[in-house]
């Protein structure tokens, strides 16, 4: 058999890519994931505000919509099966004026057109009793209760280990370059590391799926516009909350949120600016200004001072009609599947399209047999600082290198980061490691933890320490011995 040959290829690693490989990966079909980064998930599908929306934003009538929700009822039970660390917050859209007051019925109109269940109007004292620090001239908010907070790099990286042990094959640093077709039939792809044949193509490329459309000759209109989005992260013992508030949204975006996240710090942003490039992801002075002054909209005593790191991610905006995802089989070439335009919720629709792929696929008569052995559940990943005395005894007793501490601030073990580097997506980079540990996210932003990481990486990986990069090619971290 051609090892290079597959049944469907699919080009992207993002939410988007890693969950359709792990719905598909329940039959008995061979699949190849590309990904042109040295990890999964790399931006945006990391670098995002981490909301399960609700689904009372999208149009009625949209794909967005219809994805939204019941993507959003998806994650509720796969949040379980992945073992996905998440927090059932609910959402607030908070009025701070009598006229925004009264968006928050229209929003609550379109919530119930688009099937959301569980929303609830409230009022100023309502609102401020379930969050005391909050604006007070707020005139009330819109409660969805079905919204909720998730690690989006831990829900990547979830999906892609499920389908992985489920017998996907995953080729990182691997770059969709050209199709190869055949009398308007998809045969294979050709990438940087040569080509690869199959069936089905999906392009679920995110910010460049315009790109890879356009290569097979089709979606020549489409294009994608990336607008940037810039967050502040806050020292978690300085400063908490525990809610998701966001103001009334506008045309263009849903404006800045202050949030908390799966690990306790509280986020701030983001803002939303047209980028030049599809892979700046610097943040500016007053990309950050921006962030802060309308975050100080909700709650006016937010201290700058207690911020600790800050990121931008990049929203794949197309420019469809109504600005909604593009999630269909190609008319031009067979064996191609367009999903492009993926931008917010794109993270709360990721399930629901995933399965609607399915469901285009068996329409195009692929033929699909369950595998006997399909494993839907994806272990959790051992946290030391989470678990009990106890246990981290009987832990560091069967490995002393959990008894190692690398990263002071998040109590992250040697133990953890051995884990990661031979994790079924193994982690190759610092960045790779700290989004898998949590490590060097807390208020040193690991300037204790980096050298340790690099000569742990070296050895495990058996690649000298000036190899290690930051995430990938061009970021290495040391440059010579000084020394020397
Ligand atoms: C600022 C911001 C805030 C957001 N907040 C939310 C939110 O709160 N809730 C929500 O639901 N959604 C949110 N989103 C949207 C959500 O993050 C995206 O919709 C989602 O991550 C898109 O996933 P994807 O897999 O389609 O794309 P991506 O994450 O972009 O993944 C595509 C992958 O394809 C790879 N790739 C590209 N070209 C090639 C090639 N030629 N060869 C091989 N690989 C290639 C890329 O490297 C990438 O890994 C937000 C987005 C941003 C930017």
């Amino acid at each position: 058999m051609n090892k290079n040959k597959y049944d469907l290829i699919i080009i992207g690693s993002g939410i988007v890519g890693s969950l359709i490989a792990r719905f598909l990966s329940q039959y008995n079909i061979k699949i190849l994931v590309i990904e042109k980064e040295i990890d999964i998930g790399m931006c945006p599908s990391s670098a995002n505000s981490a909301i399960i929306h609700a689904g009372y934003d999208p149009r009625p009538g949209t794909k967005k919509a219809k994805f939204n929700v019941e993507g959003n009822k998806i994650w509720h039970t796969l949040v379980h099966e992945l073992n996905i660390p998440f927090k059932k917050t609910g959402s607030y859209v908070v009025a701070i004026n009598d006229e925004e007051f009264k968006k928050l019925f229209t929003l609550y109109e379109q919530g119930i057109a688009n099937g959301v269940p569980r929303l609830k109007l409230l009022n100023k004292d309502e609102i401020l009793k379930r969050e005391p620090v909050l604006n007070k001239n707020t005139t009330g908010s819109l409660f969805a209760e079905t919204a909720m907070v998730i690690d989006p790099f831990a829900a990547t990286l979830a999906a892609a280990e499920n389908a992985k042990i489920n017998g996907v094959d995953f080729l990182f640093e691997t770059e969709f370059k050209d199709a190869i077709i055949e009398n308007k039939k998809v045969k294979g792809i050709i990438t940087n590391r040569g080509k690869f044949y199959c069936n089905w193509v999906i392009n679920s490329a995110g910010l460049f799926s315009d790109e890879v459309a356009h290569k097979f000759g089709v979606l020549m209109d489409f294009l994608i516009t990336p607008r940037k989005g810039e967050y502040i992260i806050f020292d978690s013992s300085a400063f908490s909350i525990n809610n998701v508030l966001f103001p009334v949204p506008s045309q263009q975006t849903k404006g800045i949120l202050i949030s908390t996240t799966t690990h306790g710090n509280v986020m701030i942003g983001p803002n939303a600016k047209t980028s030049e490039h599809k892979n700046d992801t610097a943040t500016t002075k007053e990309g950050l200004d921006e962030v802060i002054k309308g975050a100080k909209k909700l709650i006016p005593s937010l201290d700058e001072k207690n911020s600790i790191a800050t990121f931008a991610g990049i929203r794949a905006t197309g420019n469809a009609k109504d600005r909604d995802f593009i999630v269909e089989v190609s008319k031009e070439i067979k064996g191609l599947i367009n999903l492009c335009g993926i931008e917010s919720p794109g993270f709360a629709s990721a399930p629901a399209i995933a399965l609607y792929v399915i469901e285009l696929l068996k329409n195009e008569g692929v033929k699909f047999f369950l595998k006997k052995n399909f494993n839907p559940v994806r272990k959790a990943t051992l946290h030391f600082h989470l678990l009990s005395y106890k246990e981290k005894a009987d832990l560091i007793k069967k490995n002393h290198l959990y008894g190692r501490i690398v990263c002071r601030c998040e109590e992250v073990t040697e133990g953890e980061i051995v884990d990661a580097i031979h994790s079924p997506i193994p982690a190759k980079t610092y960045d790779g490691i700290k989004r898998r540990t949590w490590l060097g996210t807390g208020r040193c932003q690991g300037t204790f933890d980096y050298p340790r990481v690099i000569k742990i990486l070296s050895r495990e990986l058996s690649i000298p320490e000036e190899k290690i990069t930051k995430k990938g090619p061009g970021s290495e971290i040391i440059f010579n011995k000084v020394k020397d």
